[in-house]
């Protein structure tokens, strides 16, 4: 947070907007250290008085049956968790965002999301959970293999049909009209060699005034989505160089690349979860002498965490990479400058860091920063 602009970046913030910035941040890491720290604490005391052992005989009161213990047992800790989380969030879209004017959400239509969010986690994580229960009850000590293959399918689907499923239960999209945008992405994406299934306009501005563009979906159901708050922001040139950057991404194949990853990383997990799961080691050390499935579960994830750490900056690192990349497609249609000028014109609309410390953006960042982006963009 050094209180001097690069050189390449200055003139994008005025003095007052800089001053608004650097509370921002200020704001924004303060509350994190905070949050983090409760959170931690929280998985301390239930560590060190047993409570995950507690819960268990609790929960073991109510049923022993093999499916419904590790479900409810697992339901009622996602249900904790959210209601602990609920405040920090509130706090996070309803003071911060609000004082910065980021903030669309209304109290209702957060309550909503986050009860539709609680739903969709019970009924996906549910089934998946039951299936991987099935499968471990039916082939024992192989059960990774047959997870494996459960949560690789819903890895695809997700990735197929999430724009379709998911995104409509919290927002709408509708097709981008017939026009001049329309009929200028069009072309572009014909000359790129790009065929999409439709453009269509998010309504991300009922939520946040961030804006954000993606595309989505494998094979010939992918779409491209632009959040109408792009829309509202960027000039058309802009638009198509974002859309640029998005078609490189396909072009290099990065959604097939980090969905095979997830896949793999999936499996590696699985396996070695396997050989832990029937360790009643692991139950005792959450406080229970009777071993289970989901206290083992819960067990390895602990212990897990900082190989998953790992996987996250490995992935990070490749994540920042494939920007680049996709950004160096976008120089072929010679839109660098425009896509350089929306970068700007987003990173000083949200209150982006233009100084982040090269080891924070190591661990954390799956994007490079502005100032990496432009250099690489102006370097041949
Ligand atoms: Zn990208």
């Amino acid at each position: 947070m050094r209180p001097n602009i690069p050189k390449e970046l200055i003139g994008i913030y005025d003095e007052t907007e800089y001053a608004r910035q650097q509370t921002y941040q200020k704001a924004n890491s303060r509350f994190s250290f905070i949050s983090g720290s409760f959170s931690f604490v929280i998985v301390l005391v239930m560590l060190l008085c047993g409570g995950f052992g507690y819960l268990d005989r609790l929960v073991r009161q109510i049923t022993e049956n093999y499916y419904l213990l590790p479900l409810l047992y697992i339901g009622i800790l996602m249900l904790a968790m959210q209601i602990i989380d609920f405040p920090f969030e509130w706090y996070d879209t309803f003071v911060i965002e609000e004082k910065f004017g980021f903030n669309k959400s209304t109290k209702k239509l957060f309550i909503t999301d986050a009860l539709k969010q609680f739903m969709l986690t019970v009924i996906i994580g549910g089934v998946v959970l039951f299936i991987v229960l099935f499968t471990y009850k039916h082939t024992g000590k192989w059960f990774w293999i047959f997870a494996w293959g459960v949560v690789s399918l819903f890895l695809v689907l997700m990735g197929t049909f999430y724009s379709k499923w998911i995104v409509p239960l919290f927002n709408k999209q509708r097709k981008l009209r017939s026009g001049d945008l329309r009929q200028k992405i069009e072309t572009f994406a014909w000359n790129a060699g790009f065929e999409f299934q439709n453009i269509y306009i998010m309504d991300g501005s009922k939520r946040s005034t961030k804006a954000n563009a993606y595309f989505t979906g494998l094979g010939a159901k992918r779409r491209i989505v632009l959040y109408d708050t792009l829309l509202k922001s960027l000039e058309d040139n802009e638009i198509l160089a974002v859309l640029a950057h998005e078609i490189g991404h396909y072009k290099k194949k990065h959604t097939q690349k980090s969905l095979i990853t997830s896949i793999i990383t999936t499996g590696v997990t699985l396996f070695i979860l396997s050989l832990f799961l029937d360790n009643p080691v692991l139950s005792q050390a959450l406080g229970s002498d009777t071993p289970s499935f989901h206290l083992g579960l819960i067990g390895f994830s602990f212990l897990f965490a900082p190989i998953t750490g790992l996987i996250g900056l490995i992935i990070n690192s490749i994540s920042r990479k494939n920007e680049f990349k996709a950004d160096a497609y976008v120089k072929r249609f010679n839109l660098q400058e425009a896509l350089i000028s929306g970068l700007k014109k987003n990173a000083t609309k949200s209150l982006t860091n233009l100084n982040p410390h090269p080891w924070y953006v190591f661990w954390y960042y799956s994007h490079p920063t502005l100032l990496e982006r432009i250099k690489n963009l102006t370097t041949d």
